[in-house]
């Protein structure tokens, strides 16, 4: 194994030994709280609006502030809506708009998978 430093390695009592450390950085998707590489969920940040604060999707990973992280499925962004882990992801203190993070989701998830046509988010408990 050659040297390579990792800052943000993440080596908790609680990694219970499984190693993602070959894959980067592990994030929790504030949906369904599952573990995984930073990589396959989607960066948001909070930005403000005007007086109001607006939830904006970063899969550049290139926006400043408090960030936190989302499976790109709508069953994930319904529960994090449900469960009001945006605010407290962000520790935000109002409201904010997830219209915009929405939409992001929305037009990323594959299309074919179920004969709806309705782009709204629906409650789905199937899944
Ligand atoms: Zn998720």
């Amino acid at each position: 194994m050659p040297p390579r430093p990792e800052a943000d390695r993440i080596r908790g009592p609680r990694a219970g030994g499984v190693d993602f450390s070959a894959v980067g950085p592990v994030r929790t998707c504030i949906g369904c709280r599952s573990r995984v590489p930073a990589s396959q969920l989607l960066r948001f940040v909070a930005v403000k609006a005007g007086d109001d604060l607006r939830l904006e999707p970063d899969p550049g990973r290139r926006l400043p502030g408090r960030g936190a992280h989302l499976h790109l499925d709508p069953a994930c962004f319904a529960q994090a809506e449900r469960r009001r882990a945006f605010g407290r992801a962000l520790r935000l203190t109002g409201v904010a708009d997830t219209g915009l993070l929405a939409e992001h989701i929305r037009a990323a998830v594959p299309r074919g998978t179920t004969d709806d046509d309705a782009s709204e988010l629906r409650h789905d408990p199937a899944r």
